[in-house]
């Protein structure tokens, strides 16, 4: 039973409601369940096929047959089923609400009913039905409903990627990881037969360079994923990054006995603006994939040709090769990252390298497009703009050409070698130890200072220098001894040494007064080419 005041409340109520629902709604009809009829007090003109008054069930019926759309209209009268709404309303002592899609002279829209009751008996005599079209705010909901639901798709998506990511890292690191320590355990049971160790060595070494080639991979495509990745823009000549290029492929070529035939028409002699390194890594990414895929004695060809808009030059590379080529559903996905064509299990690869060089080039605001037919070969075309400053420099491949001469040194030399971890110090002094080197080790940045003040000017020849330390760190160490200029603090050469291996990592320890950077793990050939500068 409700009380006095609950019903006072009650009417205040439902007047306030009623003022409200005039405001708002633009049809007002009151149902009377007592005696099952309607009268309409105002209506929209789309509801002029209504009779002023009529039966309940002719109303709900008519508005059905006319408005209402057809997947909505078993759910539209089964709300207005007389006996359910009076349930209904009665167990709610409150208002009742239904959206619905209708269609009124094929025109289509939302429409919010509402029906309040007028009353507090039990089961309900009188009620409100207003009603109003919702269309827009309805269509507004739909599409911001739509948008949550994309964002959760991406999201999503996203995270089933990142899993797989994850899997497929865990999986290409440990391969190598394992053969690395077999062939360690291997080594160490049969440590007294020399050839057989050997073979473990050589085996391990490989491995590592895999792991760490994987690992190199990996980081970048994050870094291109996450949007880190910066370009840099500095002046060089083309063909001397052509001449980098082919001092890393030679080898390979020569390996397979692969027949290779550069063009390029005198644009080697090209000065540009661009990224050197980025675009060193797209070309050799796809050069050396040319040479992986490609049998013994097979053909590969470089050319390089080039269009002039204003100052902006754009430069073609054509990659092609008569290997295994790929097959035309792999063509679909090839620029997805971990994904190989499945005709070659035997060839080393993580099917990262082209995913980078393809985010690479869109970077660059490149292009990349490949044809490719099985056991014929594959062309990869690459576009890129790069600005054309002027083309004086005469080219000299053979000057730039990598050869293994290079390597032996007779001068001796006095070293200061710095990092904080004793590992790597072992390292890295054996290493310039064999490059004829007496060598002096510090664990940080302040006892580098300490040892190379502590000596003549002159005495060392150069100071091999981790970035990342305790107490003062590599950078703050050189700029420190860059200060010392008695003791020729500012002209010695000073070599970051460093696991900061990205390309921006190098400008940043140039921009600190360093002269050069080796990343770890070490390269020997590249630690024996910097000896020989000295
Ligand atoms: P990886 O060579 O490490 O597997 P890439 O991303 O460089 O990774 O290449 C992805 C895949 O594309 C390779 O595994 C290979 O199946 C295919 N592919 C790339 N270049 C060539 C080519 N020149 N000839 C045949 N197949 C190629």
């Amino acid at each position: 039973m409700k009380s006095m005041n609950d019903t006072d409340n009650f009417y205040t109520e439902i007047s306030s409601v009623n003022e409200l629902i005039n405001s708002i709604y633009s049809t007002k009809i009151l149902l009377d369940f007592y005696s099952g009829t309607y009268t309409t007090i105002e209506s929209s003109a789309e509801l002029s096929f209504l009779y002023k008054t009529g039966t309940y069930h002719t109303l709900a019926q008519d508005y059905a047959n006319h408005c209402v759309c057809d997947e909505h209209r078993q759910y539209f009268l089964d709300f207005f089923d007389e006996e359910n709404l009076i349930a209904a309303l009665t167990k709610t002592s409150s208002f009742l609400e239904l959206e619905f899609r209708r269609i009124i002279h094929g025109r289509s829209g939302w429409m919010r009913f509402v029906v309040i009751p007028s009353g507090f008996e039990s089961p309900i005599h009188y009620a409100t039905l207003a009603c109003n079209e919702i269309t827009r705010q309805k269509e507004e909901e739909l599409i911001s409903q739509q948008a949550l639901r994309d964002a959760f798709a991406a999201a999503k998506r996203a995270n089933e990627a990142k899993t797989e990511f994850l899997s497929n890292m865990s999986h290409d690191i440990r391969t190598p990881m394992n053969a690395i320590l077999g062939m360690a355990l291997l080594a160490g049971t049969h440590i007294h037969d020399q050839s057989y160790v050997l073979n473990c060595l050589n085996k391990i070494n490989t491995a590592g360079k895999h792991l760490l080639s994987l690992i190199n991979d990996i980081l970048d495509m994050s870094k291109i994923e996450s949007g880190q990745s910066v370009l840099s823009q500095e002046e060089f000549c083309l063909g001397d990054a052509f001449d980098e290029i082919f001092s890393i492929i030679t080898p390979e070529i020569k390996k397979k006995s692969l027949s290779f035939s550069f063009l390029s028409n005198g644009i080697e002699n090209d000065i540009v603006i661009g990224d050197r390194l980025r675009l060193k890594q797209i070309l050799i990414n796809l050069l050396s994939n040319s040479c992986k895929y490609t049998k013994e004695k097979g053909a590969i060809s470089f050319h390089v040709s080039k269009s002039s808009m204003n100052s902006l030059t754009s430069y073609e590379f054509l990659i092609k090769d008569n290997g295994i080529g790929m097959s035309e559903e792999f063509l679909s996905k090839i620029f997805q990252p971990f994904t190989r064509d499945n005709n070659h299990e035997a060839i080393e690869g993580s099917g990262l390298g082209l995913a980078i060089a393809h985010n690479l080039i869109l970077l660059m605001n490149g292009t990349i497009s490949v044809d490719s037919q099985v056991g014929k070969g594959s062309t990869f075309i690459i576009t890129l703009p790069l600005i054309s400053v002027s083309c004086t420099k005469p080219f000299q491949k053979e000057s730039c050409t990598f050869t293994t001469s290079e390597i032996g040194h007779t001068r001796s030399f006095h070293f200061l070698l710095v990092d904080d971890n004793d590992m790597n110090l072992e390292v890295g002094k054996e290493l310039l130890q064999m490059n004829n080197g007496t060598v002096e080790t510090a664990h940080d940045g302040k006892e580098a200072i300490t040892l190379f003040s502590s000596h003549p000017a002159g005495y060392f020849d150069a100071i091999f220098m981790d970035i990342k330390m305790p107490g003062m760190n590599g950078y703050d160490a050189t700029m420190q001894i860059r200060k010392l200029t008695a003791l020729k603090g500012d002209s010695i050469p000073i070599i970051a040494m460093t696991a900061n291996a990205f390309s921006e990592d190098i400008s940043i320890a140039k921009s600190h007064g360093m002269t050069d950077h080796l990343s770890k793990p070490i390269d020997l050939m590249a630690l024996q080419r910097i000896i020989n500068h000295l």
